[in-house]
């Protein structure tokens, strides 16, 4: 290990993600500025159908963001007061709150360290400690990219009885290899009965904000086209009666959960751009593995081929100690995340510290470092060796 001083000195702070625009994208969006629709016009269905295309599923259903879309799926599969639903407090804070909007409970089951993945040995213990029937759903997330083995999660949900939705936010382009060996997409729909997405800036693909629901099942298609608006439906195979054209019909409470066309036409240009982005976050990840594998201080997270790294996490002893250090040299790097039980809403609720000592452990130590397609390989470098001169000095 060189003791030699980093030289190098980046141009802008360096933050853990950002959003990468191109003048296409700006095209894109300046182009339905001046066509008919700015919100529900060709875009729209334009952009579900390549998304769906892109992600190997049957359905997709745009909507305002990743919270709206956590939201619609819990309501189209019915969650409602005495309902009670896994996750992970390894997750942004919606992945939960989504089963408190209608009323639900949710429940938490603790990580496996090696991966920070919900461990399903300990959703299974959970559910083994209750009569069946207790629990309703389970809500996996596919954390920094890497993705929840849907199989194995369908697998204990069916012999539970439970629906599955799949929070894929931080892995649009991402796969597992299933039992005979074949990719199967984050999302696809192929085990979970709902799968959602964001396009936050930070996340792979980013219209400011947005978000996709996709399924391969009809009947929840239909629902969550109906509850993105309002509850409400114009198609006449649906309509109770049709005394004309103006006519539609409010069958049940929904939202306005949409997502214009202005952003639609971004996330289409983006997602020509999806499988070089996720190219780029592989390559960056297998420089900061083999720079870190001769830094025992830092200890990276499990990998697998189908890692679509939204984040890039380390664990370090002296986490803060590393996080001001970074930050003195314009590197933000961020902790993902502080886990949901210990939040003071959920705290009020009833969770305690301790409750998921796997968990807790886990964000003592994490931080994110910078990870994002436009990252240059002297940006990178700079960051690899700043973390190295904080653990020799
Ligand atoms: C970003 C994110 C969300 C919420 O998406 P928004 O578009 O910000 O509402 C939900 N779950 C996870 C895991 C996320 O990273």
């Amino acid at each position: 290990m060189t003791n030699a001083s980093v030289t190098f000195q980046p141009s802008r702070a360096i933050p853990y993600g950002r959003q990468h625009i191109t003048e296409d994208d700006i095209q894109a969006v300046t182009d339905t500025l001046r066509s008919d629709f700015l919100t529900q016009g060709p875009k729209v269905a334009e952009f579900e159908e390549k998304f769906a295309a892109y992600i190997g599923a049957k359905y997709a259903v745009a909507v305002s963001n990743g919270t709206a879309a956590l939201h619609l799926c819990t309501l189209a599969l019915g969650v409602q007061p005495g309902q009670r639903v896994i996750t992970t407090p390894i997750t942004f804070a919606a992945s939960a709150n989504c089963v408190l909007y209608g009323g639900g409970e949710v429940h938490f089951a603790d990580i496996d360290p090696a991966t920070a993945l919900i461990d399903l040995q300990q959703v299974r213990r959970l559910l083994e400690s209750h009569p069946r029937g207790h629990f309703h759903g389970l809500i996996p997330v596919d954390f920094a990219g890497l993705p929840v083995n849907m199989e194995a999660a369908r697998a204990l949900a069916d012999e539970f009885g439970l629906w599955l939705i799949e929070d894929a936010c931080h892995a649009p382009g991402g796969f597992f290899l299933d039992s005979a060996g074949n990719e199967q997409r984050c999302g696809n729909g192929n085990f979970a009965d709902l799968a959602i997405f964001s396009f936050h800036p930070v996340k792979h693909i980013a219209t400011g904000e947005g978000g996709m629901i996709t399924t391969n099942r009809p009947d929840l298609y239909e629902k969550l086209l109906m509850l993105r608006t309002h509850g409400i439906t114009k198609n006449p195979a649906q309509l109770q009666q049709n005394p004309g054209g103006w006519y539609y019909e409010m069958q049940t409470l929904g939202y306005n959960y949409r997502m214009p066309d202005m952003l639609t036409a971004l996330g289409i240009s983006q997602l020509q751009r999806a499988d070089a982005g996720i190219a780029r976050r592989r390559a960056l990840a297998a420089r900061y593995d083999a720079a870190f594998a001769g830094m025992p201080p830092i200890r990276s997270l499990a990998t697998e081929s189908g890692h679509a790294y939204h984040l890039y996490v380390i664990q370090i002893e002296d986490r803060k100690g590393l996080y001001d250090f970074l930050r003195e040299r314009q590197i933000f790097a961020q902790v993902h995340y502080i886990p949901v039980h210990t939040m003071p809403y959920y705290q009020q609720l009833g969770w305690k510290n301790g409750d998921f000592p796997h968990a807790e452990a886990y964000y003592a130590h994490c931080l994110s470092l910078p990870m994002f397609p436009d990252l240059t390989d002297e940006e990178q470098q700079y960051v690899i060796d700043c973390v190295r001169e904080f653990i020799v000095k």
